[in-house]
């Protein structure tokens, strides 16, 4: 599953890339660690809430989908193997009511409990069934949910008025809202669906149609072929006015499907699919086994993408590319997002992890691959370079209190949804990422391939993959991995140089990076097998690699050489430098490439934030840079003067710090100007977005003057206005918006069809600043008038770059039971403690942890507490960097006039 706001992005190695494969380990002592050795997967261990005593073999599932009552009636015939008698049957269902419930053609009939909690449905028979194969008959009515979970319908405008379709959003476990089944990911079967929707729709399933016929007026019956043996949540069923465009590739067929009259635009996701599709073909060592694989684009219901088996759907600006109102540079999140979800096809649909405690197969592999795959594919992109915050940000979660291990217990479905957060997905990738780094490209490949081919059709351990990666490549990683998948935190690497005659040593010392409020007990220590890339600035002799296990001291050069930790920015750690040797770095910071720029700059921030750092030495490195710096650069600067930003919102340090920000930010724009040449797909384009973003957001009076022009050229004569410069000057326009220019926003997004530019319209009003406006975006969240797929990134935009924290709060609180019942259990379990960290002070914080909503699951309460401490820190930043900030800007305009 792709995240709703996940970063995409991502990547290219460093020109000293090959001298890092050929690695030198110094200390290799594999510490035992602390929690018990993990094993291989085993059906019977796999955790999880339904007894194993029966296994569903093959689901027969008929649909009738009701598009106007949003009922859902269905029938289904499963074949089971019971593995000793027993006369219960547990298995999951929800907002489901059982019709008839019977055994092997109806010889018993069972009686049905439904326990809404826990999900799941008990059938108890008269007689006990005996052991081996029956065959189970339910009917049965569920619920076609308006929220993006299980089945829902979606209303879209088109050109001849609003349109419904459905589609269906399954993972980590909402198959049991379609149709009772094993809902776990260890039950895999084979699943054969048919339903009856109406004649002018098109239905689209995990496998071909293989037939369809008419079965009353206006309707027909589709049926389609079988599905390999998978887990319940990658079944997949859509149907609606809808259109395919197909390719081949390799023998597979690829269709990309939209809602009529937008296949056009899948051109780009289709070919890609295509190049994709030979290629993981090749690296994964196993062909694609589907006959077809269908990327289906959704107006609404959720915002990411999903990687059901043959029928990946994406929320329709994921997938989508429109030549006439997107800009180019929207290509590599769409590339990003589809290598994503077709690497899952293997890692996740073919191989799938027993429990959602290693959720982080899926995911950390699925998100390294997608920037390998840019990587290959787009080397211009400079994936990885660009992508640097996706690690920048699950090290910034990691180093809380609250983070957790990649691999964690997970009890239910509301502690699955958790998982899916920055240390699965981000850290994940880091760590994949770093493995194939000191592995080999070939060695970690030759793993893959032979854990796809060991485990096909079958389910895995974190074990299982150290373990076909260790005999590909004859060199042990279960000590590096277990260090960072079996406990949380961020390893800290503190470097300091010193000379000895003429020769430099540099010594490097391992403790636990933290990031916590003043006055919070320390997280207990911990150490890591960390593989760290250490050397000089200049090519002229080849970074070290050594695999750090405690303590290290090294030859490091000639005495007074600037000598940088972390060369390519691959590592998964901080590095805090000695006075001497952070000296010597920060002098030579024009000659670093810029992967390391990025990393030495990031490192700074978080010592900043980690109160291990004066705030003030962070601005003086962006003091530093280069006007004509490369974009990651500026990017990540740019990041954390609009956190600073953000936290001083009424308060009196903003309006220096605000012209601070302009005043290092506005060259950097004057130079690239408001109309660049090019392609529009390069760094320049994204670097002149994020300026004019920024320099909006922190005052510059001409910016927004000047976007506010263009865009009032761009109502006369759409073509004014380059499409990349659209979402930028739309912004400005929404956070500055009066009466009128609001108005007009909401006239814009009413009037289009195309998804990209009702989100950019909606969420350009939802910036306005004016609280009157605001108050009217808050109001139009209750309407059917918003997908309710942004009403949650709506609300959002009002409290943060709408600096209406308390008006959306308020709101928010007011019409709990609205929202709640418009946007389903996430709006309880994540929305309310997400929203929360828009505030810094202890009020809020007594509020959140009051809100009884936001407690009522066990996923809820995990949110809450991370919620917690995030605005303990963010307070606890505010409080300790802004005054110290506020001073230095003071001195230095006194000193520099
Ligand atoms: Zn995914």
């Amino acid at each position: 599953m792709a995240l709703k706001d996940s970063i995409p992005m991502a990547r290219a190695l460093r020109h000293f890339a090959a001298a890092l494969a050929t690695t030198a380990v110094l200390a290799c002592s594999i510490s035992a660690s602390a929690a018990a050795e993990p094993a291989a997967f085993s059906f019977d261990a796999a955790p999880g809430k339904l007894p194993k005593t029966v296994i569903p073999v093959h689901y027969a599932i008929e649909l009738t989908p009701d598009l106007e009552s949003l009922a859902l009636a269905g029938s289904e015939v499963v074949d089971i193997e019971v593995r000793e008698p027993t006369a219960r049957l547990v298995l999951n269902a929800i907002n489901t009511m059982f019709a008839s419930a019977t055994i092997d053609d109806d010889a018993q009939r069972a009686d049905v409990t439904l326990d809404a909690a826990a999900e799941t449905a008990t059938l108890s028979f008269p007689q006990p069934l005996t052991a081996g194969a029956h065959r189970l008959r339910i009917g049965f009515t569920a619920r076609i949910n308006k929220f993006g979970i299980g089945l829902f319908s979606v209303d879209y405008p088109t050109a001849n008025g609003m349109k419904r379709m459905l589609s269906s959003q399954l993972e980590p476990a909402d198959a049991r809202r379609i149709f009772p089944c094993w809902d776990e990911p260890a039950f895999k079967a084979t699943f054969a669906l048919e339903v009856t929707v109406p004649q002018n729709f098109l239905a689209v399933g995990n496998m071909p149609i293989v037939r369809e016929e008419p079965v009353a007026p206006n309707l027909k019956r589709v049926a389609f072929a079988p599905t390999p043996k998978m887990s319940s949540y990658l079944f997949v069923f859509t149907a609606g006015e809808l259109e395919r465009l197909t390719a081949d590739a390799d023998g597979v067929t690829v269709g990309v499907v939209t809602t009529a009259g937008k296949s056009g635009q899948g051109r780009f996701a289709l070919d890609n699919a295509v190049k994709l599709l030979s290629w993981y073909n090749d690296y994964f060592g196993v062909k694609y086994p589907l006959p077809k694989l269908d990327l289906i684009a959704v107006p609404g219901g959720f915002g990411g993408a999903m990687e059901n088996w043959g029928g990946i759907t994406f929320f329709e600006s994921r997938l989508l590319f429109d030549p006439t109102t997107n800009p180019d540079i929207a290509r590599r999140g769409i590339f990003s997002v589809l290598a994503h979800e077709m690497a899952h096809q293997w890692f996740g649909d073919l191989v799938t992890m027993g429990w959602w405690d290693n959720l982080w197969l899926n995911e950390g592999f699925a998100s390294w691959m997608q920037e390998k795959a840019a990587s290959h594919f787009y080397p211009q992109w400079k994936t990885w370079l660009n992508g640097y915050g996706q690690k920048q940000y699950a090290m910034a979660i990691d180093a809380r209190r609250t983070s957790h291990p990649i691999q964690q217990p997970v009890a239910d479905q509301s502690e699955a949804m958790t998982a899916f957060d920055g240390i699965t997905y981000n850290k994940g990738q880091a760590l994949i990422r770093m493995l194939e780094n000191y592995l080999g490209e070939s060695a970690f490949r030759d793993g893959i391939r032979r854990y796809m081919a060991a485990h096909a059709y079958g389910n895995t351990t974190t074990t299982d993959l150290w373990q076909a990666l260790e005999s590909a490549a004859g060199k042990k990683v279960t000590g590096i991995a277990a260090s960072y998948t079996e406990q949380d935190g961020v390893p800290l690497i503190s470097a300091e140089t010193r000379c000895s005659g003429d020769d430099q040593r540099m010594t490097l010392r391992q403790d636990r990076f933290v990031i916590a409020p003043a006055g919070a007990p320390a997280p207990p220590s911990r150490s890591w097998q960390v593989p760290i890339a250490v050397g000089p600035l200049t090519s002229t002799r080849p970074a070290e690699v050594l695999l750090l296990d405690g303590n290290a001291e090294i030859a490091a050069g000639s005495c007074g050489e600037a000598i940088k930790v972390n060369l390519g920015d691959i590592g998964y750690y901080r590095v805090e430098y000695g006075p001497i040797s952070r000296e010597a770095l920060v002098k030579s910071l024009a000659l670093m490439a810029p992967e390391d720029r990025v990393n030495f700059l990031a490192d700074s921030w978080a010592l900043v934030q980690a109160a291990r750092a004066a705030p003030p030495s962070y601005l003086a490195l962006i003091e530093a840079i280069g006007v004509d710096d490369h974009r990651a650069v500026w990017d990540q600067a740019i990041g954390s003067l609009t956190r600073l930003d953000r936290l001083a919102l009424g308060r009196v340090e903003r309006p220096a710090l605000q012209n601070f920000a302009r005043a290092k930010l506005r060259p950097v724009f004057d130079r690239l100007g408001w109309d660049g040449g090019g392609s529009g797909d390069d760094d320049n384009t994204l670097l002149r977005y994020s300026l004019i973003t920024a320099l909006g957001e922190f005052g510059d009076g001409d910016v927004i003057a000047e976007a506010r022009r263009r865009f009032a050229g761009f109502v006369q004569d759409p073509s004014s206005l380059p499409n990349a410069l659209r979402d930028a000057v739309t912004h400005l326009v929404g956070i500055s918006a009066d009466r009128a220019s609001y108005d007009r926003l909401l006239a814009l997004a009413r009037k289009t069809t195309v998804t990209n530019e009702r989100l950019r319209y909606y969420y350009a009003a939802a910036s306005a600043r004016d609280p009157a406006l605001a108050g009217a975006t808050l109001a139009l969240t209750l309407t059917d008038e918003l997908p309710n797929t942004i009403v949650d990134g709506v609300i959002n935009a009002v409290a943060s770059s709408g600096e209406q924290p308390d008006l959306a709060w308020d709101f928010v609180k007011a019409n709990y039971d609205a929202l709640a019942a418009k946007l389903g259990p996430s709006f309880r379990d994540f929305f309310i403690a997400n929203f929360m960290t828009n505030f810094s002070d202890d009020a809020h914080a007594a509020e959140l942890a009051h809100f009884a909503p936001a407690q009522a699951t066990s996923g809820g309460r995990v949110m809450t507490a991370r919620a917690l401490e995030t605005i303990a820190i963010s307070a606890d930043l505010k409080t300790r960097a802004l005054p110290a900030i506020g001073a230095w800007i003071e001195q230095r305009n006194g000193t520099r006039p």
